[in-house]
């Protein structure tokens, strides 16, 4: 008989809320060679210490699995922590105020980019005559918060070579004024491709803009530069409790990166990766996705997944919806895929045994990629795939059962309803009046047997979970829609465990129960003492991902 080892890290004095049905609460954990070895009351599990455990005192507070942030962008996120951040700016002179100072702290930067300018930022379009005078001398740019605008001054037009227009494919557009020349608003990546290259950024947008990898490959000083950049993602992930990550864009690049920080050492989430697929490649790129699941397919690093886009944004009014804008008659948006298409495409992905994830905003754009999926399903047969549908921010509720019946999984970013988190009430004018009723229904999903996981899409959201989880408890149910708000155990699964079942990681990670990872977040105090309003006021004590502690300590 051989004698077990002592633990290495031995955390107690906890409130562990485990999410696992067989013992869902303890006072201490056990970790050894990074996976969990005991959970139990402190009795039981501090006398398994030896000479050499690590034992951290949780003093009373709430220590969780760690947080499964099921929908972000891990580097451009990373990337875009040095840029300056507009969240909560409003009005031209604030927004100037902020950039001229931003300037002055970048005296050399190419580009002075801001994130996270909401469609409302200065009151009325924005145009480049407007972002002209805020800085006039140096190239400056905003990126709205969804990513899908981004908003140029002249001298950023000038340098990138877009001033007088430039050819964009379908859907993209360098929105031209009478007079010739570009108003500033940029739709789309192939039109702000440019701007964004001034700053650098430019390879580590392919995984959401393209998913192809930059070519030529870039040398070793372009990575080295970008995996700083999936650093700072990781760190900022570890910072807020979180230990596994579904990065919702991808190519072999992206993954490559990772891979290079693993080997320093430096992975300290679990990224899924998929493999982006865009409209205008043929089925045969699924090859692609293939071969990253190969290549990737260990506890750390994983592929296995397919993303696709089905619609834009309910801001710019690119969501597909199955009825009209308001004050647009004949304006519904339109799907990126055809429903034969993404038929024939989800076919052939799900008989390769890829997940499939589609991002889809309006009800129109949820109830075509459900179609898809059933024809999968009726021409592969059932299997466990867990597909899945990324937003789902208007539904059309004769849809609501066809998720559990088909087995979709229903990936929601509750802080993303207007008025919720950071975003302004005026995004509620898009919906319609008469449609908020069927908006952001994380309730009635998880009542119709839907599995709902939570996420923040950072960076188009704040990644903090403990203020998404505070905004999600406390937010004002929309007229009509009911009460969709999920109370604090279902909302913590969101962020878990469910979140670990929706990625086919709940062998893995997101419960907290012997044989699994040693992922845990030790916060700073009882979050189910405190006032639900007063959630983010919590803060996070200590990350361990793999046994390993990756923030605080
Ligand atoms: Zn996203």
């Amino acid at each position: 008989m051989t004698a077990t080892r002592a633990p290495d890290l031995i955390v107690t004095g906890a409130r562990v809320l485990t999410m696992w049905a067989d013992r869902p609460r303890a006072g201490a954990v056990a970790i050894c060679d990074g996976v969990i070895v005991a959970v139990g009351d402190r009795a039981e599990v501090e006398p398994l210490a030896g000479p050499s455990t690590r034992v951290i005192e949780a003093g009373g507070a709430t220590v969780l699995p760690g947080f499964v942030e099921s929908h972000l962008h891990l580097v451009l996120g990373g990337s875009e922590l040095t840029h300056l951040s507009l969240v909560g700016i409003e009005g031209e002179a604030t927004l100037t105020r902020a950039f001229r100072a931003f300037a002055n702290d970048n005296p050399e930067a190419p580009l002075l980019m801001g994130q996270g300018g909401d469609y409302g930022l200065i009151g009325r379009p924005m145009t480049r005559h407007d972002l002209d005078r805020v800085i006039a001398d140096r190239p400056i740019a905003i990126t709205a918060p969804d990513h899908h605008t981004v908003w140029a001054n002249t001298a950023a037009l000038r340098a990138a070579g877009v001033l007088y227009g430039a050819d964009t494919p379908p859907g993209h557009e360098v929105v031209m004024g009478d007079d010739g020349t570009a108003t500033g608003e940029l739709r789309e990546f192939e039109a702000f491709a440019k701007v964004i290259a001034l700053g650098g950024d430019e390879r580590v947008n392919l995984g959401i803009a393209t998913g192809r990898d930059p070519s030529p490959w870039p040398d070793a000083a372009a990575l080295a530069v970008d995996r700083e950049k999936a650093a700072r993602g990781l760190a900022h992930c570890a910072a807020h409790g979180i230990t596994s990550v579904i990065n919702m864009d991808g190519n072999r690049y992206t993954l490559a990166l990772l891979d290079g920080l693993r080997a320093e050492g430096r992975l300290t989430a679990r990224v899924k990766v998929p493999f982006h697929f865009k409209p205008d490649m043929a089925p045969d790129m699924l090859d692609e996705a293939g071969a990253l699941t190969a290549d990737y397919a260990d506890d750390w690093l994983s592929s296995g997944m397919v993303k696709l886009f089905m619609d834009g944004v309910m801001d710019s009014r690119t969501a597909f919806r199955l009825d009209d804008y308001p004050g647009q008659p004949g304006h519904r948006g339109a799907g990126l895929f055809g429903q034969d298409e993404f038929a024939r495409i989800a076919t052939e992905a799900d008989r390769r045994g890829l997940q499939i994830a589609v991002h889809a905003i309006g009800d129109a754009a949820v109830r075509r990629t459900l179609d898809g999926y059933a024809a999968a399903r009726a021409a592969n047969g059932p299997r466990d795939s867990r597909h899945r549908i990324e937003h789902i921010e208007l539904l059309d509720r004769t849809d609501l059962p066809r998720f559990a019946t088909l087995g979709v999984t229903c990936s929601i970013q509750p802080v993303h309803g207007p008025g919720v988190l950071d975003f302004g009430l005026d995004g509620m004018e898009p919906f319609g009046a008469d449609r908020l009723r069927d908006a952001f229904l994380c309730r009635d999903l998880q009542a119709a047997g839907a599995m709902v996981c939570f996420s923040s899409d950072w960076p188009v959201t704040d990644i903090s979970v403990l203020r998404g989880i505070r905004a999600q408890l406390v937010r004002t149910p929309y007229p009509g829609a009911g009460d969709q708000r999920l109370p604090l155990s279902d909302t913590l699964a969101a962020y878990t465990a469910r979140g670990a079942w929706a990625a086919h990681m709940e062998r893995l990670t997101g419960t907290i129960r012997p044989g699994l990872s040693g992922d845990l977040v030790i916060l700073t105090g009882d979050i189910e003492a405190v006032p639900e309003a007063e959630i983010d006021a919590l803060g996070i004590r200590a990350t361990i991902a793999g046994g390993r502690v990756t923030h605080g300590g």
